[in-house]
């Protein structure tokens, strides 16, 4: 899933000031389940706003409204019918959802509310750890199955930078298990060690985020 968190309630009552009616719109897919972005993130964050910006000595109106997917226009199509009178939306989608929603309604500003960080997966309750980066090549049928690209801090690919730490840890960061022990302790469970010195394909970073927007088109599902 994508996953990503707040923006400081703070920074938010910055980016708000001066508005008279705001919608703050939810999405209930991918920002739901990591408990950035759903209903009922959507109905904590409003009041704070609101007492945020009195503080400050603003009165502003705020409505609330979430939608099933902010990344999909049939349901994006839904804000419509609570955008009355609205000057700002604060979306609280990951950036796609943002833009959709900007490109949709682009009369009315449309401000992120939460900042995007990961292609993810939920560990344990409270815990997401990212395990894509997207990278257009994927090399994870040579790596059994861990992501190089995502979970080295270097993303290397041909081996650990020997700078890993004891027990196994990245160097950069200690909380984070080093991805070539893992693939390393895994290759040698399935006797395959030899695989990992074996020289590998070079691997295709064109379709990565270097060359410019990535598209993908399925002529098959065009007409
Ligand atoms: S190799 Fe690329 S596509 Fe595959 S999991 Fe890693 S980042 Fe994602
Ligand atoms: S310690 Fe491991 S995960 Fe960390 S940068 Fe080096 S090779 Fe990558």
């Amino acid at each position: 899933m994508i996953i990503g968190e707040w923006k400081p309630v703070a920074e938010l009552v910055e980016t708000l000031r001066g508005r008279k009616k705001v919608l703050v719109a939810g999405c209930a897919t991918c920002v739901a389940e990591c408990a950035a972005g759903g209903e009922r993130e959507v109905e904590t964050l409003a009041p704070l706003l609101r007492m945020g910006l009195k503080k400050k000595g603003h009165d502003v109106e705020i409505v609330t409204h979430t939608i099933e997917r902010q990344c999909e226009w049939e349901f994006v199509e839904e804000l419509e019918k609570v955008l009355g009178g609205v000057d700002a939306v604060l979306s609280l989608a990951c950036g796609i959802g943002v833009q959709a929603v900007a490109e949709r309604f682009q009369d009315v500003p449309i401000y992120p509310g939460v900042n995007t960080t990961a292609l993810a997966i939920r560990e344990e309750p409270g815990l997401w750890t990212a395990r894509c980066a997207a990278c257009g090549d994927c090399v994870l049928g040579e790596t059994f199955g861990l992501c190089p690209i995502a979970r080295c801090a270097k993303s290397l690919l041909n081996g650990p930078c020997g700078g890993t730490h004891e027990g196994g840890k990245c160097e950069v960061n200690h909380d984070n298990d080093c991805v070539w022990c893992l693939i390393y302790e895994r290759a040698k469970a399935r006797g395959a060690v030899d695989s990992l010195i074996e020289v590998k394909r070079s691997k295709g970073w064109s379709s990565s985020s270097h060359g410019g927007q990535k598209r993908m088109l399925r002529e098959d599902l065009r007409s």
